[in-house]
């Protein structure tokens, strides 16, 4: 069958069928809109990202499933970011008449998986045409308790600055991906490009941090490290030093790079879409903050300190200050 067959609301009961929906009926697809309840004390927590094909993503075969899972994904991120608990997800396509209907099960294949991993319920959304790329927008509703969000503004001096994870895998393996379309290349290879084709946003962290009161402000990295702890400092109206030397790197990121000279630092400091969290803290909360990460299973790393400079400084390992050739990525 064909996508013209099957007409737009065949499509939406096809995506429908395709997710456990909330309970009550008027709570999920079907009606004008999705009527959404937090639980008592909790506040809801709402966030947007649009991936288009050619801007966000190229669309070679094979790839659609992991578009799915990285699609919501990202906004889990967002999520991760503030504390709080994904709950509910929207969903938008805008989709080119000739896509065939196979290639959208294996990207609803991945959105699933996804949701089903994170327990998010699918509660609507919207399709249309689209005369240039495939488009996939993503709204995310999570909830916690208001006095437990974690935002961008709450950095102090004297604060140490952490990163979750390793950066600059997926930075690493969008340049190999684009310089290489089919990816050979052993296993350190496979493992970079798969960080950034699907990424994992750091829910459980997040969440811990929030419901511990051990972070003071967070943020994800998906414009790169600089560029993400940089709306930290100014939204704290405050600044941050940075050892470039003590940023997480991957083994897998090593072995690739280890011929490369100049030691490439702007895709660990300013490669974007990391999906790692950045946050700050006091000293005091080290032993504890470690006891979270191990608990969920990601590693938590010391970069830094946040100052009263007003402005983000990166040291290389020889002291000197590094300038990136850009921060991260603007889209205009
Ligand atoms: P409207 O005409 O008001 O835009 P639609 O006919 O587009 O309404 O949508 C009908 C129902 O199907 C709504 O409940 C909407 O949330 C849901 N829906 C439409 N597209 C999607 C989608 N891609 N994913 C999930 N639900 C969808
Ligand atoms: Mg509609």
């Amino acid at each position: 069958m064909r996508l013209a067959q099957l007409g737009e609301f065949g499509l939406i009961d096809r995506i429908a069928a395709r997710f456990p929906q909330p309970l009550a009926p008027e709570l999920g697809i079907g009606d004008d809109a999705a009527l959404l309840s937090p639980a008592p004390g909790m506040q809801l927590v709402v966030s947007t990202d649009l991936l288009a094909e050619g801007v966000h993503f190229e669309r070679p075969f094979g790839q659609l499933r992991l578009l799915g899972r990285k699609s919501l994904a990202v906004n889990l991120s967002d999520l991760a970011a503030m504390g709080a608990r994904p709950r509910w997800f929207f969903l938008s396509l805008a989709i080119p008449a000739g896509l065939p209907l196979d290639e959208i099960e294996v990207l609803l294949d991945g959105l699933s998986e996804q949701a089903a991993a994170h327990g998010v319920l699918l509660a609507g959304g919207d399709t249309c045409g689209s005369r240039s790329g495939l488009v996939i927008s993503v709204t995310i509703v999570g909830e916690q308790r208001p006095e437990l969000l974690l935002r961008r503004s709450g950095a102090r001096p004297g604060d140490e600055v952490w990163v979750s994870g390793t950066l600059g895998d997926s930075a690493l393996g969008l340049q190999l991906l684009l310089k290489n379309k089919s990816v050979t290349g052993g296993a350190a290879t496979e493992y970079v490009v798969n960080r950034h084709l699907d990424p994992t946003p750091r829910c459980g962290l997040g969440q811990a941090l929030a419901e511990a009161g051990l972070a003071r402000a967070m943020i994800d990295i998906s414009d790169g490290l600089l560029a993400d702890l940089g709306h930290i400092c100014q939204q704290s109206g405050c600044g941050a030093e940075i050892a470039l030397a003590h940023l997480p790197r991957s083994p897998q990121f090593e072995r690739l790079v280890t011929s490369a000279t100049p030691f490439p630092w702007q895709l660990v400091a300013a490669g974007g879409e990391d999906y790692e969290l950045c946050f700050t803290a006091p000293a005091d909360r080290r032993a504890a903050i470690l006891e979270r990460a191990k608990t969920a299973g990601v590693p938590a790393t010391v970069v830094g300190k946040v100052t009263d400079s007003g402005r983000v400084v990166a040291h290389l390992p020889d002291g000197s200050i590094f300038q990136p050739s850009s921060a991260g990525y603007t889209h205009f």
